[in-house]
C-alpha cells in the first residue's frame, strides 16, 4: 500500500502514550499508526526526529463573531490564528454574530458567512434562548454540537438568559435527543456592577458565590429533568466549584466542566490596574485559587481546557480609560492557548498526554466529534508537531487574531507549534494557498 503522507516521531503523543512512530495517511485520514522505523510507501514521508507530534487541538469555545460583529473577529482571522496555534477544530459560539446561532435560518446564515474562508474545521454551537424552544431540535438535527445558553445578560441584547424554568425546560427537550447544554454560570443576584481602574475590585464584584449559585441552578435542572440531561460548565474560574462539579458526576448526573488558558496561566495579583485586556467574565481570580484549579483539572474534575476565544475591537476593550465597568469582557488567546498550558503543565510534572487530553481527545468527545482529537486509524489526519522546550517572547504583531490584544503580550512561553496538518493537508509551509477547512456537523 501507497500512503500519501507519512510523518515520524520519536515522541508521539498516541492515545496509550508518548512512544517513537510513523502516522500514515491515506487521504484525509490515519490509516495505520507503525513503528517509527517502519519501511512504508509513500508520497511524502516527514521525520520529526525529537519533535513532538501531537493530534491537532479541538477548541470547542472560540466566539467569531461573524456575520454581523466582522469587524471583532472572523472566520478567516480566527482560524488562521487557530491553525498556528495547533488548534484545527474549533466550535463556534452562537452569540456575539448577528443573528445569533438560534434558529436553522441562523445557522444556515453562519454557515454560508464561514464557507470557503476557514482554515480550520469548524463546527457549531446553537444557542436556547427564552420563546426558542421548538428551534432545539430542528438545530440539532441540522448537525450543531450542542446548545450554549446564559444564566445571566450575556452582554448582547439579542441573546437573553434562561430563568430557572426554561433552563430545566430546555434541558428536558434535549434530554430526548440526547443533546448536550452548555451554560455561562453565574448568578446576577451575587454580582455587583463595578468600575474603575483596580482589577481587584473588578473581581470582587463577580465573587466565586456567583458562579456556585449559578452551577447548583445547573445541577438542579439536570438532576430534575432526567438522567437524559447533559449539561456542561464553560469557562470555570472559581475552584471552589469543584467539590460540587466532582459530587454532582458522582451522583450519576451527566455534568462535565471546562476551564480556559488564562485561568490557569494568570493570577490576579500580577494584573496592573487599567489593564482591561486581562477582562473576562468570570474574572481571572488569585493564585491559591489558580492552585485549586489546577488540582481539579489534574484530578479529572474538570474534563477540558478550551480558550474561550472572544476579541472585540480595541476601542471596546477599552484602551485609554482602562475601566473594567465599561470594557467588554472577553480574552483572546486562539493562537495561544497550547503554549501558555504547556508552560505551566510541564513546570508542575504533567506531560503532553495530558495536555492532549485536556485541548485534544476531551473536548472531540464533548461535542460528539468521532473523527477528531487522537492519533489512531480512522482518525482524521489531524497533526502539529510541537517543540516542547523552545521559548518565545509573546510579540502581539504576530498573531493572526483580527485584533492584535493579548494578555500574554512580553510573556514568556514555552512550547511552540512547527507545522500543522489539517486531514493530511500542510498549512504552515505554504502549501495550502486556499483555506481546505470543512464545516462539520456533530458526527
Ligand atoms: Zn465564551
Amino acid at each position: 500500500m501507497r500512503y500519501d503522507l507519512v510523518v515520524r516521531s520519536r515522541r508521539a503523543v498516541l492515545p496509550d502514550g508518548t512512544r517513537a512512530a510513523a502516522v500514515a495517511v491515506s487521504g484525509q485520514a490515519i490509516a495505520a499508526v507503525e513503528d517509527y522505523g517502519a519501511r512504508l510507501e509513500a508520497d511524502r514521508d516527514v521525520d520529526l526526529g525529537d519533535l513532538v507530534l501531537l493530534p491537532g487541538l479541538v477548541d470547542t469555545h472560540v466566539h467569531v463573531n461573524e456575520p454581523g460583529r466582522t469587524d471583532w473577529e472572523g472566520f478567516a482571522t480566527a482560524t488562521r490564528a487557530a491553525a498556528a496555534g495547533g488548534v484545527t477544530t474549533i466550535c463556534d459560539m452562537p452569540l456575539n454574530s448577528l443573528p445569533p446561532t438560534t434558529s436553522v435560518a441562523a445557522l444556515e446564515e453562519k454557515r454560508a458567512a464561514a464557507a470557503g474562508k476557514c482554515w480550520v474545521d469548524v463546527a457549531f454551537w446553537g444557542g436556547a434562548v427564552p420563546g426558542n424552544e421548538a428551534s432545539l431540535r430542528p438545530l440539532h438535527e441540522a448537525g450543531v454540537v450542542g446548545f450554549k445558553c446564559f444564566l445571566l445578560d450575556s452582554g448582547v441584547p439579542e441573546f437573553p438568559p434562561l430563568d430557572a424554568a426554561g433552563l430545566q425546560a430546555a434541558l428536558g427537550t434535549l434530554a430526548e435527543a440526547d443533546a448536550l447544554l452548555i451554560a455561562h454560570a453565574e448568578d446576577a443576584a451575587e454580582i455587583k456592577t463595578a468600575s474603575g481602574r483596580d482589577f481587584g475590585s473588578f473581581v470582587a464584584s463577580r465573587p466565586p458565590v456567583a458562579e456556585r449559585r449559578a452551577i447548583e441552578k445547573v445541577i438542579t435542572a439536570a438532576a430534575a429533568a432526567g438522567t437524559g440531561a447533559r449539561a456542561h460548565i464553560v469557562h470555570l474560574s472559581a475552584a471552589e466549584c469543584v467539590a460540587m462539579i466532582s459530587a454532582a458526576k458522582a451522583a450519576g448526573i451527566r455534568l462535565t466542566a471546562e476551564t480556559c488558558p488564562h485561568y490557569l496561566y494568570f493570577a490576579a495579583e500580577q494584573v496592573p490596574d487599567g489593564a482591561t485586556e486581562f477582562k473576562s467574565c468570570p474574572p481571572i481570580r488569585d493564585s491559591v485559587n489558580r492552585e485549586a484549579l489546577w488540582r481539579g483539572l489534574e484530578t479529572g474534575v474538570i474534563d477540558c481546557v478550551v480558550s474561550d476565544h472572544s476579541p472585540c475591537p480595541p476601542e471596546l476593550k477599552s484602551f485609554g480609560s482602562g475601566d473594567f465597568g465599561a470594557a467588554w469582557g472577553g480574552i483572546a488567546s486562539l493562537q495561544l492557548g497550547l503554549s501558555a498550558v504547556w508552560t505551566v503543565a510541564r513546570r508542575r510534572g504533567r506531560t503532553l498526554d495530558d495536555v492532549a487530553r485536556w485541548m485534544a481527545s476531551a473536548p472531540a468527545e464533548l461535542a460528539g466529534l468521532p473523527a477528531k482529537g487522537r492519533l489512531a486509524a480512522g482518525y482524521d489526519a489531524d497533526l502539529v508537531a510541537f517543540d516542547p522546550d523552545e521559548t518565545y517572547v509573546v510579540d502581539p504583531a504576530r498573531l493572526y487574531h483580527r485584533h492584535p490584544i493579548t494578555p500574554y503580550a512580553g510573556r514568556t512561553l514555552t512550547g511552540r507549534v512547527r507545522q500543522t496538518w489539517l486531514r493530511g493537508t500542510s498549512l504552515l509551509e505554504g502549501e495550502g494557498e486556499t483555506p481546505v477547512g470543512q464545516l462539520l456537523k456533530r458526527g
